[in-house]
């Protein structure tokens, strides 16, 4: 099978045929239809995340269809559509796992970090990690729900009953996120690089109130905001964009530094906090509320061999929406 394999840091992916890979107990493997690229991949490319395996398949919003189910495995047939997201394995054991941080899990496993993700035709899974993908959406469509959804639904949820919400970076994340929160009726602010005017329209037409630069103070007080961006000196900057307790949620896996800032920026309350990951339910909740609200993802396709292109494209902040890889 054809996979786009990253051999180490600073090599642009290669394609190259792949043996398939020997399915484990309870594993599935798919035929994959789509997979989505995210941010996350660009900080493995870049080794800002350590310890990839190597060689590796990147890709953890991945679309496919279950081609071949391995022993112990009951909760697909054959030809069904499913998705399979970050997380890959988890112990089950430890005491994340055991108090439903399973996201926080010490030995966790990623999908597309230490095992193998969708840029390929195909991939296997543990079929406990897959998720049902709803029906009225196409695959190319429902793969930036597996990653660019999911943690920014867990992001939103971090922001409690926030009614003015900021959003920093609209790329894959916030676009989807916007949709959510204006459904839960919600005031959105959108922050995009200086300049992006491009970007601040596309969050306008999303339900958006309020588009500008980052670098801008918001109109009114914020009441949560969420940092997409993977930029350190952001964290300031949405700290005194919101009201006294609110919460700042950092909701990417790298950051650049952040600068050193006064305490009256914490002051009154106000909370910062990361989030990592997701957890299974955090994936069957948002599967079974992204068709009602219902979040439409805008997507620009490339093929499999086009993976490198997809990647600096986002680098360089050019997509409106996801970048999605079809394969199948
Ligand atoms: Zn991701
Ligand atoms: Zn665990």
């Amino acid at each position: 099978m054809r996979a786009m394999v990253f051999n180490g840091v600073g090599r642009p992916l290669r394609e190259e045929a792949l043996p398939s890979r020997e399915l484990g107990r309870g594993q599935v493997r798919l035929q994959v239809q789509a997979c989505a690229v995210c941010r996350t991949d660009l900080h493995i490319l870049d080794g800002e995340l350590p310890d990839p395996k190597l060689p590796l398949v990147l890709g953890h919003q991945t679309v496919g269809l279950v081609s071949e189910i391995g022993k112990g495995g009951s909760r697909f047939t054959i030809g069904e559509r499913v998705g399979v997201p970050w997380l890959g394995w988890t112990d089950g054991t430890c005491r994340f796992c055991r108090s439903g941080r399973e996201n926080l899990c010490d030995r966790a496993v990623f999908t597309g970090y230490q095992v193998d993700g969708g840029f390929a035709e195909e991939t296997v899974a543990d079929e406990r990690y897959c998720l049902r993908i709803p029906e009225s959406y196409s695959d190319l469509q429902a793969a930036p729900l597996l990653c660019a959804g999911l943690i920014g639904y867990r992001s939103l949820m971090m922001t409690g009953e926030a009614e003015r919400l900021g959003l920093y970076g609209f790329g894959a994340s916030a676009h989807i996120i916007a949709q959510v929160a204006r459904w839960q009726q919600r005031r959105v602010f959108a922050f995009t690089r200086a300049g992006d005017e491009e970007g601040q329209r596309f969050a306008r037409s999303l339900g958006a109130e309020w588009a500008g630069s980052s670098t801008e103070r918001p109109p009114e007080e914020l009441d949560a905001a969420i940092i997409f961006a993977p930029v350190g000196e952001l964290v300031p900057t949405a700290l005194a964009s919101v009201a006294k307790g609110g919460v700042v949620v950092c909701a990417g896996i790298h950051m650049s530094e952040i600068p050193s800032f006064s305490y009256d920026l914490l002051w009154g309350e106000r909370a910062l906090r990361s989030v990592a990951n997701l957890t299974r339910r955090d994936g069957e909740e948002f599967m079974e509320l992204a068709p009602k609200v219902p979040v439409r993802t805008e997507i620009r396709e490339f093929r499999l061999g086009e993976a490198n292109e997809a990647l600096q494209h986002m680098r360089a902040g050019e997509l409106r929406g996801a970048a999605v890889l079809k394969i199948g």
